[in-house]
Protein backbone atom coordinates (compact mmCIF):
# COMPACT_ATOMS: atom_id res chain seq x y z
CA UNK A 1 0.00 0.00 0.00
CA UNK A 2 1.26 3.62 -1.19
CA UNK A 3 2.23 5.54 1.97
CA UNK A 4 0.48 9.06 2.13
CA UNK A 5 2.47 12.18 2.37
CA UNK A 6 1.91 13.49 5.75
CA UNK A 7 -0.04 16.74 4.33
CA UNK A 8 -2.32 14.73 2.09
CA UNK A 9 -5.81 13.72 3.23
CA UNK A 10 -8.76 11.84 2.22
CA UNK A 11 -11.90 13.04 1.91
CA UNK A 12 -14.46 10.28 0.63
CA UNK A 13 -12.34 8.70 -2.77
CA UNK A 14 -10.05 11.98 -3.60
CA UNK A 15 -6.86 13.21 -2.20
CA UNK A 16 -6.77 17.29 -1.06
CA UNK A 17 -3.25 19.09 0.04
CA UNK A 18 -3.52 21.84 2.39
CA UNK A 19 -4.60 25.67 0.47
CA UNK A 20 -5.56 27.98 3.02
CA UNK A 21 -4.83 28.05 6.85
CA UNK A 22 -7.17 28.31 9.79
CA UNK A 23 -5.41 31.78 10.79
CA UNK A 24 -5.69 32.74 7.30
CA UNK A 25 -9.40 32.45 7.13
CA UNK A 26 -8.94 33.90 10.68
CA UNK A 27 -7.34 36.90 9.03
CA UNK A 28 -9.82 37.16 5.75
CA UNK A 29 -13.14 37.03 8.06
CA UNK A 30 -12.19 39.46 10.27
CA UNK A 31 -11.03 42.16 7.46
CA UNK A 32 -14.50 41.33 5.85
CA UNK A 33 -16.10 42.16 9.84
CA UNK A 34 -14.33 45.15 9.66
CA UNK A 35 -15.29 46.72 6.25
CA UNK A 36 -18.61 45.67 7.22
CA UNK A 37 -19.20 46.76 10.55
CA UNK A 38 -17.41 50.39 9.03
CA UNK A 39 -20.02 49.87 6.14
CA UNK A 40 -23.24 49.35 8.01
CA UNK A 41 -23.16 51.65 11.15
CA UNK A 42 -26.02 52.86 12.26
CA UNK A 43 -28.10 50.24 9.99
CA UNK A 44 -29.23 47.08 10.83
CA UNK A 45 -28.10 43.92 8.74
CA UNK A 46 -29.97 40.63 8.05
CA UNK A 47 -27.30 37.63 7.21
CA UNK A 48 -28.80 35.64 5.23
CA UNK A 49 -26.79 32.27 5.90
CA UNK A 50 -26.96 29.98 2.26
CA UNK A 51 -26.79 26.43 3.39
CA UNK A 52 -25.11 24.21 3.63
CA UNK A 53 -21.66 25.74 2.91
CA UNK A 54 -21.86 28.89 4.28
CA UNK A 55 -22.68 27.31 7.92
CA UNK A 56 -18.62 27.74 8.89
CA UNK A 57 -18.03 31.30 6.91
CA UNK A 58 -21.26 33.05 8.48
CA UNK A 59 -20.84 31.42 12.08
CA UNK A 60 -17.38 33.32 12.55
CA UNK A 61 -18.67 36.25 10.80
CA UNK A 62 -21.55 37.02 12.67
CA UNK A 63 -19.77 36.77 15.53
CA UNK A 64 -17.74 39.81 14.62
CA UNK A 65 -20.16 41.87 12.94
CA UNK A 66 -20.67 44.85 15.91
CA UNK A 67 -24.17 46.22 14.17
CA UNK A 68 -27.71 44.62 14.97
CA UNK A 69 -27.75 41.23 12.95
CA UNK A 70 -30.35 39.05 12.31
CA UNK A 71 -29.78 35.84 11.07
CA UNK A 72 -31.81 34.09 8.31
CA UNK A 73 -30.97 30.68 6.33
CA UNK A 74 -31.86 29.44 3.06
CA UNK A 75 -30.84 26.26 0.96
CA UNK A 76 -29.04 26.22 -2.29
CA UNK A 77 -28.18 23.21 -4.34
CA UNK A 78 -26.73 23.09 -7.36
CA UNK A 79 -23.63 20.02 -7.06
CA UNK A 80 -25.31 17.09 -6.65
CA UNK A 81 -22.71 14.46 -4.78
CA UNK A 82 -19.55 15.58 -7.25
CA UNK A 83 -17.05 18.54 -8.41
CA UNK A 84 -19.32 20.01 -11.14
CA UNK A 85 -22.08 22.16 -10.91
CA UNK A 86 -25.48 20.13 -12.29
CA UNK A 87 -26.27 23.11 -14.28
CA UNK A 88 -29.42 24.31 -11.74
CA UNK A 89 -29.93 25.76 -8.70
CA UNK A 90 -32.43 24.77 -6.70
CA UNK A 91 -33.57 27.45 -3.73
CA UNK A 92 -35.82 26.66 -1.11
CA UNK A 93 -36.18 27.06 3.03
CA UNK A 94 -36.23 30.67 3.24
CA UNK A 95 -39.03 31.39 6.02
CA UNK A 96 -38.09 34.81 7.58
CA UNK A 97 -39.65 37.78 6.37
CA UNK A 98 -36.74 39.99 4.50
CA UNK A 99 -39.08 42.92 3.21
CA UNK A 100 -37.49 46.81 3.99
CA UNK A 101 -34.09 44.80 5.74
CA UNK A 102 -30.61 45.23 4.45
CA UNK A 103 -30.12 41.83 3.59
CA UNK A 104 -26.33 39.85 2.88
CA UNK A 105 -26.13 36.97 1.40
CA UNK A 106 -23.31 34.72 2.62
CA UNK A 107 -21.84 32.38 0.22
CA UNK A 108 -18.92 30.16 1.08
CA UNK A 109 -17.67 30.54 -2.81
CA UNK A 110 -18.17 31.78 -6.13
CA UNK A 111 -17.95 29.60 -9.40
CA UNK A 112 -19.92 30.08 -12.03
CA UNK A 113 -22.09 32.63 -10.13
CA UNK A 114 -25.22 30.78 -10.83
CA UNK A 115 -26.07 30.23 -7.71
CA UNK A 116 -25.91 34.36 -6.77
CA UNK A 117 -27.85 35.09 -9.84
CA UNK A 118 -30.36 33.37 -9.10
CA UNK A 119 -30.89 34.04 -5.49
CA UNK A 120 -30.48 37.77 -5.93
CA UNK A 121 -33.62 37.45 -8.73
CA UNK A 122 -35.66 35.11 -5.77
CA UNK A 123 -34.67 38.27 -2.89
CA UNK A 124 -35.15 41.38 -5.31
CA UNK A 125 -38.86 39.94 -5.35
CA UNK A 126 -39.13 39.97 -1.47
CA UNK A 127 -38.62 43.98 -1.25
CA UNK A 128 -35.37 44.29 0.97
CA UNK A 129 -33.53 47.89 1.60
CA UNK A 130 -31.03 46.73 -0.48
CA UNK A 131 -28.90 43.09 -1.06
CA UNK A 132 -25.38 42.85 -0.50
CA UNK A 133 -23.03 39.91 -1.07
CA UNK A 134 -20.32 38.11 0.60
CA UNK A 135 -18.36 35.38 -0.17
CA UNK A 136 -15.42 33.76 0.95
CA UNK A 137 -13.68 32.88 -1.78
CA UNK A 138 -14.27 33.54 -5.53
CA UNK A 139 -13.18 31.51 -9.15
CA UNK A 140 -13.61 35.22 -11.65
CA UNK A 141 -12.07 32.99 -13.91
CA UNK A 142 -14.88 30.87 -14.07
CA UNK A 143 -17.63 33.19 -13.33
CA UNK A 144 -20.44 32.93 -16.31
CA UNK A 145 -22.55 35.45 -14.55
CA UNK A 146 -21.51 38.98 -14.77
CA UNK A 147 -22.01 39.15 -10.53
CA UNK A 148 -21.09 41.94 -8.07
CA UNK A 149 -19.81 40.36 -4.96
CA UNK A 150 -19.55 42.87 -2.46
CA UNK A 151 -17.13 41.31 0.12
CA UNK A 152 -14.70 38.79 -1.36
CA UNK A 153 -12.31 36.85 1.17
CA UNK A 154 -9.83 35.49 -1.48
CA UNK A 155 -10.12 34.94 -5.11
CA UNK A 156 -8.85 31.50 -6.30
CA UNK A 157 -8.17 28.93 -9.40
CA UNK A 158 -11.20 27.09 -11.04
CA UNK A 159 -9.55 24.33 -8.33
CA UNK A 160 -12.20 22.12 -6.46
CA UNK A 161 -11.62 23.14 -2.63
CA UNK A 162 -13.13 21.51 0.50
CA UNK A 163 -12.72 22.52 4.09
CA UNK A 164 -14.72 25.16 6.27
CA UNK A 165 -18.14 24.69 5.56
CA UNK A 166 -17.40 22.85 1.78
CA UNK A 167 -18.21 18.92 1.14
CA UNK A 168 -16.77 16.75 -1.37
CA UNK A 169 -19.54 13.92 -1.89
CA UNK A 170 -21.12 15.18 1.40
CA UNK A 171 -18.00 15.28 3.57
CA UNK A 172 -15.49 17.46 4.44
CA UNK A 173 -17.51 20.33 6.00
CA UNK A 174 -16.09 20.16 9.40
CA UNK A 175 -12.37 20.78 8.61
CA UNK A 176 -11.17 23.91 9.80
CA UNK A 177 -8.78 24.44 7.30
CA UNK A 178 -9.24 24.57 3.33
CA UNK A 179 -8.11 21.97 1.15
CA UNK A 180 -7.10 21.70 -2.68
CA UNK A 181 -8.00 18.51 -4.43
CA UNK A 182 -4.54 16.73 -5.80
CA UNK A 183 -4.79 13.73 -7.34
CA UNK A 184 -1.63 12.83 -7.10
CA UNK A 185 -1.21 11.10 -4.02
CA UNK A 186 2.85 11.04 -4.17
CA UNK A 187 3.31 14.75 -4.60
P1 LIG B 1 -21.98 28.48 -8.63
O1 LIG B 1 -23.46 28.54 -8.66
O2 LIG B 1 -21.32 29.82 -8.37
O3 LIG B 1 -21.41 27.80 -9.85
O4 LIG B 1 -21.59 27.51 -7.45
C1 LIG B 1 -21.65 27.92 -6.13
C2 LIG B 1 -21.81 26.74 -5.20
O5 LIG B 1 -21.12 25.61 -5.73
C3 LIG B 1 -21.14 27.02 -3.86
O6 LIG B 1 -22.07 27.53 -2.94
C4 LIG B 1 -20.67 25.65 -3.45
O7 LIG B 1 -21.72 24.95 -2.81
C5 LIG B 1 -20.38 24.96 -4.75
N1 LIG B 1 -18.96 25.05 -5.12
C6 LIG B 1 -18.39 25.81 -6.08
N2 LIG B 1 -17.07 25.61 -6.14
C7 LIG B 1 -16.78 24.72 -5.16
C8 LIG B 1 -15.56 24.13 -4.67
O8 LIG B 1 -14.43 24.35 -5.16
N3 LIG B 1 -15.70 23.26 -3.63
C9 LIG B 1 -16.89 22.96 -3.06
N4 LIG B 1 -16.88 22.11 -2.04
N5 LIG B 1 -18.05 23.50 -3.47
C10 LIG B 1 -17.98 24.39 -4.51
Amino acid sequence: MKKLPEDRIRVHDRMFRPYISQSEIDDMVGQIATRINKAYAGEELTVLVILKGGILFASDLVRKITVPVSIEFTRASSYGDGMTHSGTTRIDGLTGDISGRNVMIVEDIVDSGTTLRELVKHISGLAPKSITITALLSKPDVHKDSITIDYVGREIAPDFVVGYGMDYAGYGRQLDAIWVVCDDETT
